[in-house]
């Protein structure tokens, strides 16, 4: 499977798009904003730039493209009115795969660019926006083009599925059922990624560019623990029903593997340090419920909703993924008996996702 070529979310406004389907991916977005807020605005107070370069790295399609750049861009606005200085101007890159919905993405630009002045009043901006399709894994910008990066729920896919998952079968993702290669394998994949990743920005920023990256992820060392794996694990399950059933071709289900790695906070560290070019500024991990929709009912029925967003918003997120290696006739099966396994481990348990953030500056 070509990733590049298939990976995007559920495209348009419909009630299967990623664009109403991501509240989760939302409050990530704003419970990790102060960390992204505080590094922008150093970045400001630090070096007044005139011209003042942002990019959104996986910025997908929906409310969460806009919402993200658009903080940033407030709270440099923020400062500089209050230190009575000229507005920078703005420059946002918005990067995705090219199978992303990026004209869903221009035709909202005008109506908000009209609001942001609104907000803003006089005084802000220019504010201009550009669409850069492309792999992160790869050169996107210019040579220090860029004063600022960030990219929120992104950087957990892989380029590839990793090689040598040959053994990893019943499983779909890494899983307690793994074996040690299949752990190594998806671990390496993860290495190079993201230290070709590191590379192409350290290029691409000027020195004392920052850059914050939040990454689904793990709080364990074990790369197979629950926090990270559960949610592939009961997909598997799903999938694995309807091999028994004779409904998926065994064969099929063992060769598919999901293109992700949730790296640990030690992990995301040690590769930073080892690429060279960027320090750590601050390494935070926090956790968010499974449902954004409703963290404190603790009843059957919500537990039944809170199954069937869960279902709704990973569709959001894998369904171009399943339909490329299984095809479409079996999707709406899939994700109904998903939502019935998710809803009964809700039910049992606290389902949370771990989120890692790192914030870093480009070495001078
Ligand atoms: N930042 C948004 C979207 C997260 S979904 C939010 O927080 O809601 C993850 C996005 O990363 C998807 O749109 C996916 O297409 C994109 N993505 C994954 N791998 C990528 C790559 N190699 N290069 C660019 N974008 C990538």
């Amino acid at each position: 499977m070509e990733v590049c070529q298939v990976l995007h979310m559920n495209g348009g406004r419909g009630e299967k798009s990623y664009a109403q389907n991501s509240l989760v991916q939302r409050k990530v977005i704003s419970m990790t904003k102060p960390i992204a807020e505080e590094a922008i605005t150093n970045l400001y107070r630090n070096t007044f730039p005139a011209s003042l370069a942002i990019a959104d790295l996986g910025c997908s399609s929906g409310p969460n493209t806009l919402f993200a750049v658009s903080e940033l861009v407030k709270a440099v606005d923020e400062v500089r009115r209050k230190l009575g200085h000229q507005s920078p101007e703005y420059q946002v890159l918005l990067n995705d795969l090219p199978g992303n919905d990026f004209n869903a993405i221009f035709k909202s630009i005008v109506g908000f660019q009209e609001d942001m002045r609104k907000q803003m009043g006089d005084g802000f901006g220019p504010c201009f926006f550009a669409g850069v399709p492309g792999s992160f894994y790869g050169r996107l910008f210019q040579r220090k083009s860029l004063n600022f990066v960030y990219s929120s729920y992104s950087l957990m896919w892989l380029s590839q599925v990793p090689e040598g998952l040959e053994d990893n079968k019943g499983n779909i993702y890494m899983a307690g059922t793994s074996p040690p290669s299949v752990l190594k394998a998806y671990y390496r994949q993860f290495q190079t990624d993201f230290s070709l990743f590191l590379k192409c920005r350290s290029e691409e920023l000027v020195a004392g560019g920052r850059m914050v990256l939040t990454i689904l992820g793990r709080k364990s060392e074990d790369p197979a623990s629950k926090e990270c794996c559960y949610i592939w694990e009961l997909l598997a399950v799903a999938l694995n029903e309807m091999v028994l059933e004779g409904i998926i071709e065994e064969e099929k289900f063992d060769s598919f593997n999901i293109p992700q790695y949730t790296p640990s906070p030690l992990e995301v560290e040690s590769e930073v340090e080892k690429e060279g070019s960027f320090t750590i500024d601050l390494l935070d991990v926090s956790q968010v419920n499974w449902d954004a929709y409703d963290e404190e009912v603790h009843q059957s029925e919500a537990f039944k909703d809170g199954g069937y967003n869960v279902a709704k918003y990973m569709r959001a997120v894998a369904e171009p993924l399943l339909v490329s290696h299984f095809g479409e006739a079996i999707i709406d099966e899939v994700f109904s008996r998903y939502g019935e396994i998710v809803a009964n481990r809700m039910s049992e348990e606290k389902t949370e996702f771990v989120n890692v953030t790192v914030s870093m500056t480009r070495k001078g």
